[in-house]
């Protein structure tokens, strides 16, 4: 940063604090500040037609490719997830999954999902995608025999995964998932968004592409919509053609918002996630409570598979009550005086959400499936720990679970 050259090695923390702060974008200023401009202004006539022919993406050309504030925060991005050549920045994380989808499928294409995925996933899948002459199929991805046999089957180009699922806390094999896509050359992209790069180095794990919603961890404090995708080449020039082609673009504000974001992410991240596992373990003591879905407990079905590819984890996890219908979930989320009620997640404040994951599950719902119930069939409650103290919390969601007994 002081112009020398940057030491080899560094880990995550260190890359987080120094990622994209280029001395020609930055200037005498730590952060590289908000460039506002659609209009770029060339010195001269050669110089304009030297920046129109070239295809980089930190190039000054015109406002819909961004500039230093933009550049900044994706060439951060890209330094925090190893194995990526470049990031595509969009205005939101489903924005993000659309544009990872229309970048790889064509018409008459094949695509499997996982069963667990981001319900917008699903519905851009079984809408706009179908409409597009794109066939999808869905699948349980705790079931490796039964994916290998649809993915040789069925030929898809690409397979979407997500780790662990939404709603239900599933964690998958994906570099098996993946390895037994790229044998049949499909494509494979996950939505990174619980763990991101630091708890899940995606394309080291044998995915393709790596997309995040922003909105949650990197933004951090519930004011910020975007979203993200990271890939090698050729498929980031394919990403970054179908945005152009699109004309995704992110204001310079938001984009130092997310910059500011992702310079605490790894300490908030670290404090959400030790107090969810906390909080998870104590309520699966919980006679009210029926089961926790929460990888970072040791007795969660997916905490082995979470030991061996995760180094980090956040503060999102979900849990069944032992009455199961969705009237006590709403009223226990009524009671909790220190979890807002809404949708998102990863911001610093706590947040509590009563789900019904069987209803957007097509093959996971199943009750002769071979994993058997994984509370994908049950109402549910869905919490994101924030940064309050977490005996707190414990205490609040203890008086919320008393209620229930007087109801
Ligand atoms: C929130 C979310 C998204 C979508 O992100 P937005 O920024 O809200 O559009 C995608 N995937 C997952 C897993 C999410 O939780």
């Amino acid at each position: 940063m002081s112009g020398g050259e940057e030491p080899e090695g560094l880990r995550a923390a260190t890359r987080l604090t120094r990622a994209g702060r280029r001395p020609e974008w930055t200037g005498r200023v730590v952060n590289t500040p908000v460039w506002r401009g659609s209009t770029h202004l060339y010195a001269s006539e050669a110089e304009r037609r030297r920046a129109g022919g070239r295809d980089d993406p930190a190039q000054f050309f015109y406002g819909r490719r961004g500039a230093p504030t933009q550049w900044s925060l994706a060439e951060a991005l890209t330094e925090i997830e190893p194995g990526a050549h470049g990031t595509v920045l969009y205005p939101s994380g489903v924005a993000a999954i659309a544009g990872c989808l229309l970048a790889v499928l064509s018409p008459g294409d094949r695509l499997l999902m996982s069963d667990n995925a981001y319900d917008p996933a699903r519905s851009m899948a079984t809408g706009l995608l179908a409409r597009m002459g794109v066939e999808t199929r869905f699948f349980d991805p705790l079931d490796l025999a039964a994916y290998a046999g649809l993915v040789a089957e069925f030929r898809p180009q690409a397979v979407w995964l997500e780790n662990p699922g939404s709603l239900t806390m599933e964690v998958c094999d994906v570099p098996e998932l993946a390895r037994i896509a790229r044998a049949h050359d499909a494509v494979s992209l996950i939505d990174n968004t619980w763990a991101s790069p630091l708890g899940f180095p995606a394309l080291e794990r044998g995915c393709d592409i790596a997309m995040m919603s922003l909105s949650k961890h990197v933004g951090g404090h519930s004011d910020l919509m975007m979203g993200s995708a990271s890939a090698a080449e050729p498929l980031f020039g394919r990403l970054r053609r179908t945005a152009l082609d699109l004309g995704q673009v992110v204001s310079p504000d938001d984009a130092a918002l997310a910059a500011r974001g992702l310079r605490t992410m790894q300490v908030r991240l670290a404090a959400s996630t030790r107090s969810a596992a906390r909080i998870a373990a104590w309520l699966a003591e919980q006679p009210q409570v029926a089961r926790v879905m929460c990888p970072l407990l040791e007795s969660d079905p997916g905490h082995a598979l979470y030991a061996r590819d995760f180094t980090g984890g956040c503060g999102l996890f979900s849990f069944v009550l032992e009455t199961g219908d969705m009237d006590a979930s709403g009223r226990v989320v009524d009671a909790l005086k220190l979890f807002g009620i809404g949708y998102s997640w990863g911001g610093y404040e706590s947040l509590a959400l009563p789900i019904a994951p069987h209803v957007h599950r097509t093959v996971m719902a199943s009750p002769t499936r071979p994993h058997g119930d994984a509370g994908a069939t049950r109402p549910a409650i869905r919490l994101s720990i924030g940064l309050e103290d977490g005996e707190d919390l414990i205490a609040d969601l203890a008086q919320a679970l008393a209620r229930m007994d007087e109801a």
